[in-house]
């Protein structure tokens, strides 16, 4: 190995990961290092050797690069749960863009494709309609927070910047609440305890508002007090749940739900279409840059009112519900029954007829749909990080619509896609990447892809 564990080696730093990280060579190995940015010099001790690739801990910046700024948030680095506030913003949507432009080059073999500037937010702090917290107790305190990174220690938390108000608010009342009525408070290592976590969701465009207290069980002592409590607190509560989730397990939410006061769901809309939204729901967490995504999915689109089109990977339905309005027919294909369920319900909210929901694998459902000679002029797909099925791929190709709108939360599978499709007679125009989830490493892309024969 050219490094070893414990080792400090100095550094330049070269490119950024996925997550963040700022990646740079070493004798020709490969090493992340979380907070140093391109350009930089920096010293680094090694904490993770692989077989090829090594990670480290910044431990000094010798040269520190003009974009790098004071982290707004005092917990940022123990937190983990942001991973590029040490960038200006400006600098967050350089890095973001240059990433897409590296897969595509690197990955998908296309440097040619022109890659639009980051589509950001005007304000990027208190963006998330949801936050989910853990509980635990420190010294006997209650604490709430994120687990810092690679731990289940919990790092307690008075306020996260990303999130709405609404929500730090939410949770610093029920941590206050459990600690006056003594609301016994999960302990993982030995499963004891009651209160295990808290979800508080947020619909920015109604100001509704859910509070979900997950518990070890049906018992929660001093309820009713509790709920009392909640309620006079948040005049906007709209929904408090309890979710009972009983297992050894990391997942959140258990199966159960119990209204204790108000509604079991909150509503929201995007653009002019409504959405019901219960604990399970899966629902985009950044409302107003979704907003700005399904948008340009309509423009890539560029439906008339006349078109049959797919959204494949489709989820509660958002996407299909925003097109039906500018499209004739619209199907939707998700391997989430309750997303389906969802879905459909929201299309009866909103009374929109012309759309029809299928669970199912989309690799499996569309080629079925392409037998019964259904002809979409347009695909919209939306896969989850690991991007499309190539069987998916083919049969999008074999339905031969004239636009292909892709988008994704990877840009590495979006890049290594784009690369088959091409193959397969799809020729990727332009790329807008979309900033859904400011001072994290992550980044959002909508293609738009023509048919070759199509002559665009
Ligand atoms: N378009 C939706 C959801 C996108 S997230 C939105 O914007 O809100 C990706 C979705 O793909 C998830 O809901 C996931 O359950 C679903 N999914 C994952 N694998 C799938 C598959 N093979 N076929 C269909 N859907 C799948």
């Amino acid at each position: 190995m050219v490094v070893q564990q414990g080792q400090v080696i100095q550094l330049e730093v070269t490119g950024q990961a996925h997550d963040g990280a700022g990646v740079g060579k070493y004798e020709g190995f490969t090493i992340f290092v979380p907070l140093a940015v391109p350009g930089e010099t920096v010293k680094v001790q090694i904490e993770l050797v692989k077989k090829n690739y090594a990670r480290g801990k910044l431990l000094e910046i010798l040269a520190a690069h003009p974009d790098r700024t004071e982290p707004t948030c005092p917990i940022y680095e123990e937190c983990g749960g942001c991973q590029v506030q040490h960038l200006s913003y400006e600098a967050q949507l350089t890095y973001k863009r240059q990433q897409v432009i590296d897969h595509f080059a690197r990955i998908g073999g296309l440097d040619e494709v022109p890659i639009r500037p980051v589509l950001g937010m005007k304000e990027p702090w208190r963006y998330r309609n949801k936050a989910q917290v853990p509980f635990g107790r420190r010294q006997g305190k209650v604490v709430a927070g994120f687990y810092a990174p690679g731990t289940h220690q919990i790092i307690d938390m008075d306020s996260c910047l990303i999130q709405h108000e609404t929500n730090d608010e939410a949770i610093a009342k029920v941590k206050a609440l459990a600690d006056e009525l003594d609301i016994p408070i999960y302990d993982e290592a030995k499963h004891t305890g009651v209160l295990r976590h808290v979800m508080v969701r947020v619909g920015f465009q109604t100001g509704e508002m859910m509070i979900v207290l997950v518990t070890n069980g049906e018992a929660l002592p001093r309820r009713d007090e509790l709920v009392k409590r909640l309620v006079e607190a948040f005049p906007r509560l709209t929904s408090l749940i309890q979710n009972i989730n009983p297992k050894r397990t990391n997942v959140i939410l258990g199966k159960k739900n119990k209204v204790l006061w108000g509604k079991s769901v909150i509503h929201d809309t995007i653009g002019e279409v409504k959405f019901a939204i219960s604990p399970h729901s899966f629902y985009q967490v950044n409302p107003s840059q979704t907003k700005v995504l399904y948008d340009q999915v309509l423009r890539y689109a560029a439906l008339t009112g006349e078109e049959t089109v797919i959204d494949a990977y489709c989820g509660i339905g958002t996407i299909a519900l925003y097109l039906a309005k500018h499209a004739k027919q619209v199907y939707g294909v998700e391997i989430v029954s309750e997303a389906i369920r969802d879905a459909k319900a929201n299309a009866k909210l909103n009374g929109i007829k012309h759309v029809h929901f299928e669970v199912g694998a989309a690799e499996t459902v569309m080629p079925r749909w392409l037998s019964q000679g259904i002809q979409p002029d347009v695909i919209v797909v939306d896969p989850p990080r690991k991007g499309c099925d190539p069987v998916l791929l083919k049969t999008v190709a074999g339905m031969g619509p004239e636009r292909l709108v892709y988008v994704s939360c990877n840009s590495s599978t979006l890049a290594r896609d784009a690369k088959i499709l091409q193959e397969l007679g799809y020729h990727v125009q332009e790329v807008q990447p979309v900033d859904m989830f400011p001072q994290t490493g992550h980044v959002e892309c909508c293609a738009l892809f023509v048919r070759k024969d199509n002559n665009q």
